[in-house]
């Protein structure tokens, strides 16, 4: 671990910081984030510093997996406090480039994410996953991580992301570390900041629901009638929309073909007023 943090601005000044690591064969763990950090991420960033000599982690809220309806331009924004937090968790660098240092004028080339992104979010939001797979390739290519490390907290994106290194031969390895949440269950999010009092009491029911419906599929339960039933939980404890409830195979994220053993997720995205929230448990 060095003495202080380090922030990079360029691409340029991000080479310099980690061509000497290179030199000296430490290796490089790498934690994208949007910023407006919480212990969820911190929990990553924790993850990186065991398994990597020297840790960076990227700020950068990326315009390009945003659709113009979404909520790009509100999206929590904190830089000194994420930087404080990542000096205190022991974070070698920060890498944060503006919008015009990522795409400068006449950036045209973008990645095209694999089946794994087709359906789910990618039904809500069709080019969200192409956005994500392309500034990751980018920010794989600027910091050359051995690792890098990415929550299930969105869970089709790690999905996604592992199949874009797979078929794209990327030098180097993804980690998938568990989704951190509060005590009441609600899963930490960037997001959750948007969320009224009285939203923030409803909140904990999407996973209330999603994990009850995981429990009853384990234990055997029939997929279809039980899936309706937790949409109905949920809409009842006051969400106002449920985008979808699914049970996926776990790896490919495909519709379970029956009784063939294989590990499944349960995967949701409902609506509570403005506010999108996603979940997902492991059956
Ligand atoms: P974001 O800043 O929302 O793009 O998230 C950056 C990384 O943190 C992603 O890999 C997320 O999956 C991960 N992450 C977000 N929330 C959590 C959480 N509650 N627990 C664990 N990881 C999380």
């Amino acid at each position: 671990m060095s003495d202080t943090i380090k922030i990079a601005r360029t691409v340029h000044d991000l080479r310099k910081i980690t061509s000497k690591w290179r030199d000296r064969d430490r290796t490089i763990g790498l934690v994208p984030t949007m910023g407006a950090l919480h212990a969820g991420h911190i929990s990553l960033v924790k993850l990186a510093g065991k398994k990597a000599d020297r840790t960076v982690v990227s700020i950068f809220v990326n315009p390009t997996q945003f659709a113009p309806s979404e909520d790009l331009s509100r999206y929590p924004r904190d830089e000194e406090g994420d930087v404080q937090k990542l000096e205190a968790a022991g974070v070698d660098l920060v890498w944060m480039p503006n919008v015009d240092e990522m795409y400068p004028e006449g950036c045209s080339t973008t990645v095209r994410a694999g089946s794994a992104s087709r359906d789910l979010e990618g039904t809500f939001r069709p080019h969200h996953f192409d956005g994500v797979a392309t500034v990751c390739a980018k920010l794989f290519n600027q910091v050359t991580p051995d690792i890098a490390i990415f929550g299930e907290k969105d869970y089709q994106q790690l999905a996604v992301l592992r199949q874009m290194v797979r078929d794209l031969d990327m030098p180097l390895k993804l980690i998938g570390a568990p989704t951190q949440r509060d005590r009441d269950g609600l899963a930490l999010s960037s997001r959750n900041a948007y969320l009224s009092e009285a939203e923030r009491k409803i909140a904990p029911a999407l996973y209330a629901a999603i994990s009850a419906l995981a429990a009853d599929v384990a234990a055997g339960a029939e997929i279809e009638p039980r899936v309706a039933k937790a949409r109905l939980e949920i809409t009842s404890a006051g969400f106002t929309k449920v985008d979808y409830v699914e049970t996926r195979d776990a790896e490919t994220l495909a519709p379970p073909s029956a009784a063939t053993g294989r590990p499944l997720r349960v995967l949701a995205a409902c609506w509570l007023g403005k506010t999108r929230l996603i979940d997902n448990v492991a059956v």
